[in-house]
């Protein structure tokens, strides 16, 4: 392992960087003297308090730089630290649509905090669309929700750029257009898989609302952000004065300072990142590839021909049961996913996976293996030799019993 990637379990390799990475030391050493220097309450007037504050609105204005939002000026985005992407999610669709009534769309790529939203604005009574993927996993026919927008109330458009299950990416669907003749659609952007990975172009996306989190790239859990773009009105889900009334409670400024180092770090070292991990990723697929083949198993890497993130593979072995595959892989030292960390443990299979109609032993089967920038190219070749022998060991019952899908 690399020397700032903890090892969870002995000599485990630490594959599940989707669902949380480590802290890096760069970002540490900025909260340490964050905490040091920015203790105080941010709303507090003395001079503590406003050193606190000038830290805390310093870290929102270089996040905001570095996803390419309006940092000044009469279009001047801004930005709700959160405790994670779920909130931003919430705060996004929830708090866009409080006292509305309207349509909202979204699809199986979203994560369940989206669908979560969503799903409680249709318990109100607004009118739901889902949307269907096509074979790449991108979503088929949002436009089809644009072109019948009926003619008042608001309309949300739900959508993630990279699939936090399978990686595939779909950013490219006509946004500004529709947001330009659509005066009432609002696109809420879950791009917590995105930051980082994908160069997404929110700026030239106008009515929008981004949720993000940075503990998927480096830095620290417990915060988020939702950036609402200027000119989008939405109401706080907790009520204060803080956070420009859109989210009340005291600012965890430490939190809001490695956010800021870990965005400038990971969007800085996106190209040379994805260009390593992309590498890294392909040899790993292709091992099991290798491996599948001479044993005479199925292998089937989930979006292989899409557009994907370079950090995610989503794979699944014929005969082989993703609750049992990801149990012999912890026993045999590779720290993977049966799918987001929120659905762990959920005997149903992913809904970003069972959307593309695949064969049920790929519904069934697959898991999601997650690289990050502390993943050696040592850590795949162990990983993959460790998985080899467990999809085997399954496969033809040596290991566990696994269920068996058609
Ligand atoms: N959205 C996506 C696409 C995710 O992958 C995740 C977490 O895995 C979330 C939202 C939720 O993030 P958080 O754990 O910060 O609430």
């Amino acid at each position: 392992m690399a020397a700032d990637a903890p090892s969870p379990r002995g000599d485990a390799v630490y594959l599940d960087h989707a669902a949380a990475t480590p802290l890096r030391p760069e970002v540490a050493a900025a909260m340490q003297e964050a905490a040091g220097t920015a203790f105080a309450n941010p709303s507090s007037p003395h001079a503590a308090g406003r050193r606190a504050h000038a830290a805390l609105e310093d870290a929102r204005e270089r996040i905001l730089a570095a996803i390419g939002c309006n940092t000044s000026g009469p279009h001047r985005d801004r930005l709700v630290f959160t405790s994670g992407a779920t909130e931003a999610n919430r705060l996004g669709v929830v708090g866009a649509a409080a006292g509305l009534s309207g349509c909202i769309a979204w699809s199986a790529r979203d994560h369940s905090s989206v669908a979560a939203a969503a799903q409680d604005l249709v318990d109100q009574g607004w009118a739901a669309t889902s949307l269907e993927l096509d074979e790449r996993g991108a979503v088929a026919a949002a436009g089809r929700f644009v072109e019948a927008l009926p003619a008042d109330g608001r309309a949300i458009l739900c959508t993630t750029p990279v699939c936090g299950q399978t990686g595939i990416c779909d950013w490219r669907e006509p946004l500004p257009g529709w947001m330009r003749s659509h005066p009432r659609l609002l696109v809420h952007a879950d791009a917590t898989q995105a930051v980082g990975w994908a160069e997404v172009p929110f700026r030239d996306l106008a009515a929008m609302t981004i949720a993000f989190a940075p503990h998927k790239f480096g830095g620290p859990r417990g915060i988020g952000g939702l950036v609402v773009r200027s000119g989008i009105q939405i109401e706080p889900l907790v009520p204060g004065p803080q956070e420009l009334g859109l989210r009340g409670g005291t600012e965890p400024t430490c939190l809001a300072v490695g956010f800021a180092r870990a965005v400038e770090l990971a969007v800085a070292e996106r190209a040379e990142t994805t260009q390593r991990l992309t590498r890294l990723r392909d040899l790993f697929e292709s091992r099991l590839a290798t491996a599948a083949a001479a044993a005479g198993l199925g292998l089937c890497v989930v979006g292989k021909t899409s557009d994907r993130a370079p950090h995610i593979s989503t794979v699944a072995i014929s005969g082989c049961d993703r609750q049992v595959i990801a149990m012999a892989a912890d026993l045999a030292g590779v720290c993977l996913a049966t799918g987001t960390a929120c659905a762990s443990g959920s005997s149903e299979p992913s809904p970003a996976v069972a959307a593309l109609g695949m064969p049920a032993w790929v519904t069934h089967g697959a898991v999601r293996i997650s690289f990050g920038r502390s993943t050696s190219e040592q850590d795949v070749l162990a990983a993959s030799e460790r998985l080899i022998a467990v999809f085997r060991g399954i496969a033809t019952g040596g290991l566990h019993p696994a269920p068996r899908h058609r």
